[in-house]
């Protein structure tokens, strides 16, 4: 089968690999038929993931056809669509019995991560009853790959962490794939006012389509004083961190209001500096997460009853065959203007 293959730093190639097989009884083998590039993808191939090592097929993201389970497997049988979880879950540890499905004891990322990953024509899916979940027929698929990762992260982590409620005053910093995934799925909880904050202006004119009340450029460095002009001074209730570098995070801590949220979703390669000595008396909450997934059947029937459409998200299309180019396109986004690509195995 073909198969995106990480090769070390910098180097990814389109490869014939073997099709996978069923090796623990909890398994399923899954056809893959769509599935997507993450930002996580491309800090791979920087290198920036030490625990994926070269010869890794890549991938984290999908919907496919059960092709074959192990014999544990009670959930799903040959031709059911499923949707693959970025997580993998034995639901049985203390942490997945706590739907903490991320930090599962022999599972958690570790689809195209540890073990090989989605982006090639077939994958082994571990802990399947657990780990994939039904596509009924005539579902759109595109939009259900943005449930696999994405979607899930940026409510999970951002929205619901960040305890948005009715009426708040929300910053989301960020207006990229999982920006915009926080955006569309704050709106569940009816905030008086999402602003979004972005260096592209192409970003944040999409983030107003997708319903952001005000947008701010951050490129003249005053972002904070354009935030807090905004709010009358006060920041706001909930400060959403979708970047994943210093300044964004501090950002965050500078326009919250007492009283309110930093909810971080950014993956933070650098340390950054807790302000103490400005918060310590404003009793705002920090929180930190890996995605779950756990929302994914609740956000499944949102998308279903067509309350969020997450085919927004999706700007490129490309085969397989593609996929190269799908990651030149995507690594560089501010040209190509990519949010999410979709890539169909022909
Ligand atoms: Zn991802
Ligand atoms: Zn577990």
């Amino acid at each position: 089968m073909k198969a995106l293959v990480y090769q070390g730093p910098g180097k990814i190639t389109l490869q014939d690999r073997p099709k996978p097989e069923i090796s623990a009884p909890t398994d399923a083998i899954v056809r893959v038929l769509k599935t997507t590039l993450c930002g996580t993808d491309l800090h791979i191939v920087k290198g920036d993931v030490p625990s994926c090592t070269p010869g890794r097929i890549l991938g984290h993201e999908g919907v496919g056809v059960v092709e074959a389970v192990g014999p544990a497997v009670t959930a799903f049988k040959k031709g059911d669509h499923v949707l693959i979880s970025c997580v993998s879950s034995c639901g049985k540890c203390a942490y997945c019995r706590k739907q903490m499905y991320s930090h599962c004891t022999t599972g958690g990322w570790i689809l195209g991560n540890t073990i090989d990953g989605t982006q090639a024509e077939f994958v082994r899916t571990p802990y399947a009853d657990n780990s994939l979940y039904p596509i009924p027929n005539g579902a759109d698929e595109e939009a259900l790959v943005m449930l696999s990762d994405i979607l899930p992260t940026g409510f999970e982590c951002g929205v619901l962490n960040g305890q948005i409620q009715p009426g708040a005053t929300v910053a989301i910093v960020g207006s990229g794939p999982i920006g915009l995934a926080a955006l569309l799925t704050a709106q569940f909880f009816s905030p008086a006012e999402i602003i979004m904050v972005d260096l592209d202006d192409n970003r944040l004119a999409i983030a107003k389509t997708f319903g952001a009340t005000q947008v701010v450029n951050s490129t003249d460095g005053k972002a904070v004083e354009a935030v807090m002009k905004l709010t009358e001074n006060r920041g706001v209730d909930t400060a959403i961190e979708a970047v994943g570098i210093p300044a964004t995070f501090e950002m965050c801590e500078k326009i919250v209001a007492a009283g309110g949220h930093i909810a971080n979703i950014g993956v933070h390669g650098k340390k950054v500096d807790l302000h103490l000595e400005t918060l310590w008396d404003r009793n705002i909450s920090i929180t930190t997460r890996l995605v779950d997934t756990a929302t994914i059947p609740m956000l499944f029937k949102t998308v279903q009853a067509k309350k969020i459409n997450p085919t927004l998200l999706i700007t490129h299309h490309f085969t397989l065959d593609a996929i190269l180019e799908a990651y030149e396109t995507f690594g560089n986004a501010a040209k190509t203007k990519a949010l999410k690509v979709i890539v169909t195995m022909a």
